[in-house]
């Protein structure tokens, strides 16, 4: 959950890479505590993590920085929009996780960007095979579109059932739960795991100290 990061550069916060929409919902630190650390302020800062999670080029992304300066209001539109649609996400499967159901308004705005991104989907032959791709060269919010496609991929797919809430305290991370025995508690071992390890060494030797006396 990358507390004490400096959030002005994106390329440090992490990306789990095990489900593009989780890593979306991923972008603000503390997602479950009342001041929530938002790492994308701006569309630009949108398309810096968009390269940053592979999602797009840099060279793409260079193109589309020189149309939002061009199309201001239309960039800051897709920036609202894209938040709007990340905390949709992360309530739809925080909903799942601990209600079993979601919320019909979260619902609406991922199906609302499912009609908007599927509408530039076409069949291409890059090669010898067919192979469905996303063309809308100019458009400023096409890296949403695979983002789209991964949410509405995993929420109706069995792998939905392995979609976890972070253990460390108030980090709301969620992560894709690939382990066999379905035993993972924490966004990453390196971040949230070894913090839930040093606090319980802490509180042991808390309770050691004081034994002795
Ligand atoms: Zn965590």
């Amino acid at each position: 959950m990358d507390m004490s990061k400096d959030r002005s550069d994106i390329t440090r916060l992490t990306v789990l890479g095990e489900s593009l929409c989780l890593d979306f919902a991923n972008t603000v630190g503390w997602h479950a505590s009342s001041e929530p650390q938002e790492w994308i302020s701006d569309y630009g800062q949108l398309a810096k993590w968009s390269v940053h999670a592979g999602v797009i080029t840099e060279e793409k992304k260079n193109e589309l920085l020189i149309q939002s300066i061009q199309f201001a209001d239309e960039a800051n539109q897709v920036y609202t929009e894209a938040i709007e649609l990340r905390e949709a996400i992360y309530r739809i499967f925080k909903d799942e996780i601990y209600k079993g159901e979601i919320n019909r308004e979260d619902l609406a705005v991922l199906n609302r960007w499912i009609k908007r991104s599927f509408s530039y989907l076409e069949i291409i032959k890059p090669s010898a095979s067919y192979r469905l791709s996303f063309n809308g060269t100019k458009e400023l919010d096409q890296m949403i579109w695979p983002i789209v496609q991964s949410a509405m991929d995993l929420l109706t797919s069995e792998d939905k059932k392995r979609v976890k809430q972070c253990e460390g305290g108030t980090c709301g991370w969620l992560f894709l739960d690939t382990s066999r025995n379905k035993s993972r508690r924490w966004c990453s071992m390196e971040d949230c795991g070894n913090r839930a390890k040093a606090k319980r060494h802490y509180n042991r030797k808390k309770h050691e100290n004081l034994t002795k006396h």
